[in-house]
């Protein structure tokens, strides 16, 4: 058996090696580093596969987040709601723009934005609510885009973790993540669902105007060369790795179906065991399984970690500390926030080994061993 890794990322490249070699060939020929034909056209298949008018590929994830807020022209003092239970970067760029983070808490189930704690933080300054589609389970869009709408408030979804995964409203539609929302963003980071081989990301949007907003945002606050029009910033996709995403994003509905069968197979052997609760699979969320996450109660999660380490198994805690609780962020009021739930999943969380790869003989192999530790 192959040392277990939380991505095996080098199995799935072997797959698909041929296609890659070849594609980064083509690029090191033409020499076309920056903005070549495949940053065009891999926007373009995106923008078909998501069902968006607009994708606006950039440097990375968090660039992406940092570009939505400032297209939008929100000003010091403006509110913006986010989950505190999220990776640190959907609140980092808030706060770097000098807008004023405001924390909500999430659902013990989903992981994602509880709906009643966004109401209640709402104020005549909120003019953005990020949800975060965390683990790869989708946030219960209807009523969030219904409450948004109600007080016109601009939505970015982070689908940084579940790109692939798919929304049904109540009447049967559905729509893809980061679709949904006035934009929405995400990273190609390697480990995520959509991962190129370095750094990468992209925002969504179907709005036209907004669309050329985020184009000249990420490019020097420009639309016609040497004219700036505005403060921007400088965050391209490089055309190596757009020509990898291209081929990536042809298999991106097989890694989220393999994903998937890894959490089936996770789901069956531990489901049933007293301390353990599975990833909640949301009706109205196609779950892509970014991570496979479990809680755990009567049983400390550390020794868990631990004690799979022993046995060359990796597992990791997302996360251990809540956005509010940062050290990074202390001038934001943390004293004035109570959430249980986040509080109580911040000491019960473990995520076991998930990627496109698992062998159903390292699946056997780590529930196997969660099972004996756990007793
Ligand atoms: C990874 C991630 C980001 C940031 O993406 P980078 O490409 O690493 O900048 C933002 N939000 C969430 C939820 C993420 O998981």
């Amino acid at each position: 058996m192959h040392q277990l890794q939380m991505v095996d990322l080098k199995r799935q490249y072997h797959k698909i090696k041929n296609e890659v070699d070849k594609a980064i060939e083509h690029v090191l020929e033409s020499s076309a580093f920056i903005g070549g034909p495949d940053v065009h056209q891999f926007g373009k298949e995106l923008a078909e596969y998501l069902g968006v008018k607009h994708v606006i590929p950039c440097a990375n994830g968090t660039d992406a987040l940092q570009i939505a807020l400032m297209a939008l022209g929100l000003k010091p003092g403006d509110e913006v709601i986010t989950p505190s239970y999220t990776y640190i970067a959907t609140v980092e760029v808030v706060a770097l723009l000098g807008l004023t983070p405001i924390f909500v808490e999430v659902d013990a189930n989903t992981f994602t934005i509880n709906i009643e704690s966004v109401k209640q933080a709402i104020t005549p300054k909120t003019k953005a609510i990020i949800p975060v589609h965390i683990f790869g389970q989708c946030v219960n869009m209807e009523p969030l885009l219904a409450l948004a709408k109600e007080h016109n408030i601009a939505v970015i979804e982070d689908n940084a973790q579940a790109i692939g995964s798919t929304y049904t409203f109540s009447n049967g539609t559905t729509a893809k993540t980061g679709s949904m929302g006035t934009i929405g963003t995400t990273s190609f980071f390697p480990s995520k669902n959509l991962g190129a081989f370095g750094d990468g990301g992209a925002m969504f949007t179907n709005e036209d105007a907004l669309a050329e907003k985020l184009k000249m945002v990420a490019n020097h606050g420009q639309k016609v060369k040497y004219y700036h029009e505005m403060v921007g910033c400088n965050s391209r996709l490089d055309t190596v790795q757009a020509a990898i995403l291209r081929i990536k994003l042809r298999h991106l509905d097989e890694y989220c179906y393999a994903r998937r069968k890894a959490a089936d197979f996770y789901d069956k052997a531990l489901k049933n065991h007293p301390k353990i609760t599975t990833p909640y699979r949301a009706p109205y969320s196609y779950h892509v399984f970014h991570q496979y996450t479990l809680q755990l109660t009567d049983f400390d999660r550390n020794k868990l970690h631990e004690a799979l380490a022993a046995r060359k198994i990796p597992s990791m805690i997302y996360y251990p500390v809540a956005c509010h609780n940062q050290n990074m962020l202390k001038n934001y009021h943390p004293a004035e926030y109570n959430f249980p739930v986040t509080d109580m999943l911040l000491d019960k969380v473990i995520s076991l080994p998930m990627h496109t790869e698992l062998t159903e003989e390292e699946l056997t192999y780590i529930t196997q061993n969660v099972l004996e530790i756990l007793g």
